[in-house]
């Protein structure tokens, strides 16, 4: 394995027993949570889970009621927002309107070199540093525009640029491609992943779509409900989730359930095989019959809709294998090593 395998990174922010209250809303109750330095660290979760919650705590927008907040090992739970060494790109971007897209991500450097006349950056850098980061993100062309003349994507970049034009040690994304079409959103995924290699910064990012968290992820955290449900490797969380609700939350179609004997079995729809009442059952694997009720086309196969025993499932069939229509009957086996097991509290069995 490689080295990185082996000594994980220190944490670049650490989240200690973190709590917040708003009114009678129990927003954090109780987060631990780490950020591994260099990482491409993504929060997920349910609408209202606390995610930006996190994310403004980190940057210094608001303060847990309990628990302390460590930036690279400093203690920074009473640091106000500009002595923490972030930048936060928001949800809506928050341009301003009136100045050109130049105007737009020279505003911090401008404003540090007002304030610290001697240590703070003059004209040629400044110009310099901006052209940097427009080279970066293709935004060349665009300077002189307003970001009223830009299409989301390029307005995504500027907030972008902004933010990186600081060169801070550690990037917040809030929901940065929500704004975006699905089209031009695959592109800013790989356009967020070549920033966080070239810079090398450690980069956090909020959002509500799995996909995206476990596509772009190098450290995916999951939160439910104020807490943080399971953390590690994406790969880690979707092959072994540790409990229903990280198993259900993250692939799609969903994980199909079926409750057997006090146990909740859990098998993801892509590994089902289809098979005929010719077919043997190879030891240990699952064995579903049911009813197609509905069918999806993808374009490279199909999803069936199916009614079993105990509840519908859905099959991922593909190209090449047979063609179900409703009405059919379909019997699927999941090898063994495929399957889920679930106790009664949701949590994982061995
Ligand atoms: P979303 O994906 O919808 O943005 P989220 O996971 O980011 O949700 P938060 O915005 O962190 O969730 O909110 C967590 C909980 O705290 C929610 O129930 C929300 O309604 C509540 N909350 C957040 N900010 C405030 C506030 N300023 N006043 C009152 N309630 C708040």
């Amino acid at each position: 394995s490689r080295p990185s395998d082996r000594t994980p990174a220190p944490p670049h922010v650490e989240l200690a027993g973190v709590t917040r209250t708003f009114g009678t809303t129990l927003a954090l109750a109780g987060v631990d949570l780490a950020v591994p330095a260099g990482s491409l660290t993504v929060i997920v979760g349910p609408s209202g889970c606390g995610k930006s919650t996190i994310l403004r705590m980190i940057a210094g927008l608001d303060a847990p009621d309990s628990g302390t907040l460590r930036i690279a090992g400093d203690d920074v739970t009473a640091r106000a927002a500009g002595e923490r060494d972030v930048a936060m790109v928001f949800q809506d971007y928050a341009l301003f309107p009136h100045m050109t897209v130049e105007g737009n991500i020279s505003f911090g450097l401008r404003l540090q070199a007002r304030h610290h006349r001697r240590s703070g950056p003059g004209r040629d850098e400044i110009r310099a540093r901006v052209g940097e980061v427009c080279a970066l993100l293709g935004l060349d062309n665009l300077l002189h525009r307003r970001p009223a003349q830009l299409s989301g994507g390029q307005r995504q970049r500027v907030a972008l640029a902004r933010a990186i034009v600081r060169r801070p040690a550690l990037l917040l994304l809030d929901e940065p491609l929500s704004a975006l079409d699905p089209q031009l959103r695959a592109s800013a995924r790989a356009e967020i992943r070549r920033l966080h290699r070239e810079l090398g910064t450690t980069l956090v990012l909020v959002t509500h779509d799995q996909h995206e968290a476990l596509s772009m992820a190098t450290h995916l955290i999951v939160m439910d409900q104020g807490t943080v449900a399971q953390s590690g490797n994406p790969g880690e969380l979707y092959r072994h989730p540790c409990n229903e609700l990280v198993a259900t939350f993250l692939g799609t179609p969903r994980m199909n359930l079926h409750d057997r004997d006090g146990v909740r079995i859990g098998w993801r729809p892509a590994d089902g095989r289809s098979a005929t009442h010719r077919d043997g059952v190879p030891p240990g694997a699952f064995l579903v019959d049911g009813v197609v009720e509905s069918c999806e086309f993808t374009g490279d196969g199909q999803h069936a809709r199916c009614a079993g025993p105990d509840g519908t499932f859905v099959l991922v069939q593909r190209e090449g294998e047979s063609w179900l229509e409703p009405g059919d009957t379909a019997r699927v086996t999941v090898p063994a090593a495929r399957l889920h097991r679930f106790g009664p509290d949701g949590r994982r069995l061995p």
